[in-house]
C-alpha cells in the first residue's frame, strides 16, 4: 500500500454509495450476528446472492440484552465517524432511530469535562445516543429487511477448506452437527471469536495476539428523564478525571439521553478502584461532578446499577500472513477490542464494513489470502488503537515509573499539549475531536504546525505568554 495513512482513511470515510456492486458469490456467510456482522453482512448482500448470518444467541429485534454481548448493559454512544458509515449503508438509519426514540445528540448538546473544566466545543458533528441493545437491535431490523440476508440461529464450530480457501462452515443447531457450503466467511465472533485456533488447527498461520491491560470497571444505571431531547440543553456529557482530582477514584464518568426518555449514566475506574454498586453511593459520586451528572441521576432508577469488567485490548494482526486461508477475513472486536472509555468499537466495526466494500469492488484475487483487505482495516485498527492504546500505556508507565523511549516521551508530551489546548483553543478542540469521533486519523494531530498552535494557546492560557 503506498498511500499515507491519512489518505486511506479519508478514503474510507467517504459517504456515497460504492461506484460497482458486482455479484462475486453465490453464498457468503458471516459468523456472529451482533454489530460488526450485521454491518458486514449488509456490505456483503450487494455481492453475494445469498447472505448467511450464524449467531449462536437467540437474538430478537426487541432490543432485549443477550448472553453473547456481555457489555451490552453498559453505556454505548454512536460516534459520527460510525453514524456518518451506517448512514452511508442503511440511510435514513438515524432518522428511524430516532423515530424509536433514539437521540441525535447536536454540538451545542454534548460537551467534555476534563478534570473538571469544559473543552471548547469541537466541530458541527452529531452522536447517536441509544441503548447498546437498542442500537444493535435499530440495526438488525434494516440489515435482516434485506431480501438475500438470513439469519440461522447456531454456533459456528469450525471452517473447512479447499484448495488453500475456505469452503464451508461447520455448526451446531438445536444438538446437531451440520455443515454449510459457502464462497466467502467474515468472521465477526468478538473478542472472543475462536477463529485463530481454528485456522492454527489445520495447519495455517494463527494471527499474532496483542494484549494490553486495561482493569477497566464500568457500572452503569438509568434513571427516569422529563424532558423531551430538543428541549435538553446538554443531552451527553463525558468527564474525565485524572489523580488527585478523581471523586471517589473515578476516571471517567459519561451520561447520555437515551431511548425510553431517560439518562444512562455510567461510572469507570481503573484497578482496585470499583466504580459505585449502591445507588447511594452512585448519586453521591454524581453529586462531586459537573452539575448534569447530579441532575441526572435524580431521577427514579429505571435499571439498577450492573457492572462489567474487562482486563485488556487486544488486537490480532491479520496482515503478512502468508498461510493463511482465502476468502476468509475477520471484522469488528474479533480484531481488536479496545479501551471502551473511547467508545471506537461500534465506529470501527462500521468502518471494517467499508474496508470490506473497498476490497470487494477492487477485483481482489479469491485465491489468495484477503491481504489487501487486511492492510486497509490495519489503518483503521491503528487509527482506534493509538488513541485508547497510547492513553493506556502512557497511563501505566506512570503508574509503574517505566522507562520510555524518547521519540515515545516526545509523542506523549505532544498528545498532552493537545489535550490541554482543547480547553482553550477552538481550531485544536475541532482537529482533536474529528479523530476522537473517528472522522479523521490520528496522525493529522501530528501535524506541527497544530502542536505548536497548542502549546502557544496553553503558554497563554497559563499566562506564560
Ligand atoms: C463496557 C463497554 C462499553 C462500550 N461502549 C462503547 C461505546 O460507547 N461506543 C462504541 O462504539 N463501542 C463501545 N463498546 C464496544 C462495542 O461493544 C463493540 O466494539 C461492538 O459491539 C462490536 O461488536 P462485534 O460485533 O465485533 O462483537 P460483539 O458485539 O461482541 O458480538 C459478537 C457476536 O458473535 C456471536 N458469537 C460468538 N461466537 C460465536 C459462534 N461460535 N457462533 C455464532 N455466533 C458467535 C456472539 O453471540 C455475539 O453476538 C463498548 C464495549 C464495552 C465492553
Amino acid at each position: 500500500m503506498t498511500e499515507s495513512p491519512i489518505a486511506v482513511f479519508d478514503k474510507l470515510t467517504r459517504v456515497d454509495p460504492p461506484e460497482r456492486t458486482p455479484v462475486l458469490f453465490d453464498t457468503a456467510c458471516v459468523l456472529g450476528g451482533s454489530i460488526a456482522g450485521l454491518l458486514a453482512a449488509r456490505v456483503l448482500a450487494d455481492h453475494a446472492r445469498t447472505v448467511l448470518i450464524i449467531e449462536r444467541d437467540q437474538v430478537n429485534v426487541e432490543g432485549r440484552p443477550r448472553a453473547g454481548v456481555p457489555q451490552d448493559h453498559q453505556g454505548h454512544g454512536l460516534l459520527p465517524g460510525g453514524l456518518a458509515q451506517i448512514e452511508r449503508w442503511l440511510p435514513g438509519f438515524t432518522r428511524e432511530a430516532q423515530d424509536a426514540g433514539g437521540v441525535l445528540v447536536g454540538p451545542d448538546q454534548q460537551v467534555v469535562y476534563l478534570d473538571g473544566n469544559q473543552q471548547v466545543r469541537g466541530g458541527e458533528a452529531q452522536i447517536l445516543m441509544g441503548s447498546r441493545p437498542f442500537l444493535e437491535s435499530r440495526l438488525r431490523r434494516r440489515v435482516l429487511a434485506l431480501p438475500n440476508v438470513s439469519t440461522l440461529s447456531a454456533q459456528a464450530t469450525g471452517l473447512e477448506y479447499h484448495d488453500g480457501a475456505v469452503s464451508a462452515v461447520r455448526y451446531l443447531a438445536d444438538g446437531v452437527e451440520d455443515v454449510t457450503s459457502v464462497d466467502f466467511v467474515v468472521d465477526a465472533m468478538g473478542r472472543a471469536s475462536r477463529l485463530s485456533e481454528w485456522v492454527e488447527r489445520t495447519g495455517y498461520d494463527r494471527p499474532r495476539l496483542q494484549r494490553l491491560r486495561t482493569g477497566i470497571n464500568y457500572a452503569t444505571a438509568l434513571f427516569a428523564r422529563s424532558d423531551m431531547p430538543e428541549d435538553l440543553e446538554l443531552a451527553c456529557a463525558l468527564a474525565q478525571f485524572s489523580p488527585p482530582s478523581s471523586p471517589d477514584g473515578l476516571a471517567v464518568g459519561a451520561v447520555n439521553a437515551v431511548e425510553g426518555e431517560q439518562w444512562l449514566v455510567m461510572l469507570m475506574a481503573y484497578g482496585d478502584n470499583q466504580s459505585s454498586s449502591s445507588i447511594e453511593a452512585f448519586r453521591s459520586t454524581c453529586a462531586k461532578m459537573p452539575p448534569i451528572f447530579g441532575e441526572a441521576v435524580s431521577g427514579a432508577v429505571t435499571r439498577e446499577i450492573l457492572t462489567y469488567h474487562q482486563g485488556d485490548s487486544r488486537r490480532r494482526d491479520f496482515t503478512g500472513l502468508s498461510n493463511f486461508p482465502a476468502r476468509l477475513v475477520s471484522v469488528g472486536d474479533a480484531v481488536a477490542s479496545f479501551n471502551p472509555v473511547y467508545g471506537q468499537g461500534i465506529s470501527s466495526a462500521a468502518l471494517h464494513a467499508s474496508c470490506l466494500s473497498q476490497y470487494l469492488i477492487g477485483d481482489p484475487a479469491f485465491g489468495l489470502p484477503a491481504a489487501e483487505f487486511f492492510a486497509v482495516q490495519e489503518v483503521v485498527v491503528d487509527a482506534a488503537w493509538t488513541i485508547s492504546a497510547g492513553g493506556d500505556a502512557a497511563r501505566l508507565d506512570a503508574i509503574e515509573g517505566a522507562e520510555v523511549r524518547d521519540d515515545v516521551q516526545r509523542q506523549r508530551w505532544a498528545m498532552d499539549q493537545l489535550i490541554r489546548a482543547t480547553l482553550v483553543d477552538e481550531t485544536v478542540a475541532d482537529a482533536f475531536s474529528a479523530v476522537a469521533f473517528m472522522l479523521a486519523h490520528p496522525f493529522s494531530l501530528g501535524d506541527p504546525a497544530l502542536v505548536e498552535r497548542a502549546v502557544a494557546a496553553n503558554q497563554r492560557a497559563s499566562g506564560l505568554a
